[in-house]
């Protein structure tokens, strides 16, 4: 019988990063993923020779010396990417009913911008931008150095982030421009902290990028560095349960039955689902519960278009339409007004940095909308899903014309995703796309921890620390921090940085 260090549950991007720090510390590592291709939200498909992503379609921070560029290269893959760094002027832009705002990358061109355009509001545009970096320079590993085991929560966790954006200025239309890029964390007005405002915008503003041909290359490196080390991937590998040895879990057993034996388990599926994977008993009750009825951020609806050849320019920002009052409205999703907005970005292709090859449209979509084809499985879900698919997908097409008149001309043939489609392909609860849903007023509830209930069971991924490239890249490190020390784990990862300056 063969038995593994680590045994790794999911190769989404935790999973492959936590296999990848172990297996470089020569722990012999095993990930079991359930799909046929690995990556999860990192996965890319082709239809008509167009590659779309569908999770990850730009990344923040990875200009030389910025934070993702830093943990890039510690992973090994920062020079064998292929990327394209985002419009300096405008990464995103923002377009409300009433104003429309461009997000330059850089701090000191953001207060620039955005004071030509608020020339009143200067004071106010600088505090904020002042803000970002505090917060930013309050969180440790953020700068990569050693937390203090203590650290715990800091203040900004707990602070809101649209009572801050309130606090500093009263022009409603300035609020609605700070807050905008919120459809990147799902954010609410009642619930999202300033840390998770903060982290995200100031991520992005800092620089924004996307992959040319697919996200999914980073998936691939990863693996390959993994299987470069030793490590193991097996694809088709769904773990439903877990054997045990005492108190310990001792094997992961899969869905045809086979066992996987290991010293100690990592999940990178969401924690509900992991907890349905250990026995009754096993895990106290008000903990199972606790995890169960925590919220889950809202799920997506997509829109994937090969457009016809040189037909429609590329675009090298990405695009938000946004239809709501309130920058935070966005999610408030009522049948009359769905979309309420939405997303569109032509993905950066090697074919032509002329004319786009392709477009995504996304736009939130709340899982009771297909609950009904709940129990179905995908390709088999019958001709009703299929009309509501193409009803929807109109419905946003319809929005894209008005702000691209001529669009729908330039579309060869499109395909759909919704939350049933995340569901089952990454395996998050009702298709939630960022993974459990974060409140300021009770941060500790909706905090995961990598140590669970079990003594040699551990998690990883968005659920850990943050959703997106960069915070489930601090997850993994918090996790490994587990078994290799922090302290340790920090100095190789600046180590790196050294030797490669
Ligand atoms: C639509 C969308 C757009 C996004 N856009 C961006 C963006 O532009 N920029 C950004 O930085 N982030 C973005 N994100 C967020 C980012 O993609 C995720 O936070 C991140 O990729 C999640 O990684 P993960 O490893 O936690 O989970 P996942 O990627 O969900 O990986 C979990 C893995 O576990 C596997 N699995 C599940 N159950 C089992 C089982 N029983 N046995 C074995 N394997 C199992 C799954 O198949 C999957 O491969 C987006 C996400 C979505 C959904």
């Amino acid at each position: 019988m063969h038995k593994y260090d680590f045994v790794i549950i999911g190769a989404g991007l935790g999973g492959l990063l936590c296999g990848l720090i172990l297996s470089r510390e020569g722990f012999k590592v095993c990930i079991l993923e359930k799909n046929l291709q690995i990556g999860g939200c990192l996965q890319t498909f082709k239809r008509n020779g167009s590659i779309f992503d569908t999770g990850v379609h730009y990344i923040g921070s990875l200009d030389e010396g910025q934070i993702t560029n830093r943990l890039f290269r510690y992973f090994g893959i920062m020079d064998r990417l292929k990327l394209k760094r985002l419009d300096t002027e405008g990464f995103d832009i923002l377009d409300f009913k009433d104003a429309r705002f461009q997000y330059p990358i850089g701090m000191k061109r953001f207060v620039d911008q955005f004071s030509n355009q608020f020339p009143k509001e200067k004071k106010a545009i600088s505090r904020y931008a002042g803000k970002l970096e505090e917060v930013i320079a309050s969180l440790d590993l953020y700068n990569l150095k050693t937390p203090e085991a203590a650290a715990g929560f800091n203040s900004h966790y707990t602070s809101n982030a649209a009572d801050y954006i309130s606090s500093i200025t009263d022009n409603r239309i300035l609020q609605k421009g700070l807050a905008g890029l919120n459809i990147l964390y799902a954010g609410t007005a009642e619930k999202t902290s300033l840390y998770l405002h903060s982290v995200v915008s100031h991520s992005f503003i800092s620089s924004a990028w996307r992959t040319i041909d697919g996200s999914e290359q980073i998936a691939d490196l990863l693996a390959e560095e993994i299987r470069s080390n030793g490590g193991v991937i097996r694809t088709e590998h769904e773990v439903s349960a877990f054997e045990y040895i005492g108190k310990r879990i001792s094997a992961a057993r899969l869905k045809n039955g086979d066992t996987i034996h290991g010293k100690r388990f990592i999940s990178n599926v969401h924690p509900s689902a992991t907890l349905r994977m250990i026995d009754e008993g096993r895990i106290t009750k008000p903990y199972r519960e606790r995890i169960h009825n925590l919220e889950n951020t809202i799920s997506a609806f997509t829109v994937y278009v090969c457009l016809k050849e040189n037909s429609f320019p590329y675009e090298n920002f990405n695009y938000y339409k946004i239809n709501t009052d309130s920058a935070w409205g966005i999610r408030d999703l009522k049948d009359t007004n769905w979309p309420s907005g939405y997303m569109f970005l032509t993905p950066a292709t090697s074919k032509s940095e002329i004319y786009a090859d392709c477009a995504i449209i996304m736009t939130f979509m709340d899982f009771r909308e297909v609950d009904k084809w709940k129990d179905t499985e995908t390709n088999q879900r019958g001709e009703e899903y299929l009309a509501f698919k193409q009803e929807k997908a109109e419905l946003l097409l319809n929005e894209v014309e008005k702000s691209r008149p001529g669009f729908r001309n330039r579309i060869k043939t499109y395909y759909t995703s919704t939350p049933l489609t995340y569901r089952d392909y990454t395996g998050t609860k009702d298709g939630s796309i960022y993974g459990i849903s974060r409140d300021c007023n009770d941060p500790i509830r909706s905090y995961i921890p990598s140590r669970t209930k079990m003594p040699n069971l551990f998690f990883t991924g968005q659920n850990i620390s943050m959703h997106g490239v960069l915070g489930v890249a601090i997850g993994s490190i918090l996790t490994c921090s587990e078994f290799l020390g922090m302290e340790y784990l920090v100095n190789k990862i600046n180590e790196i940085e050294i030797r490669g300056t």
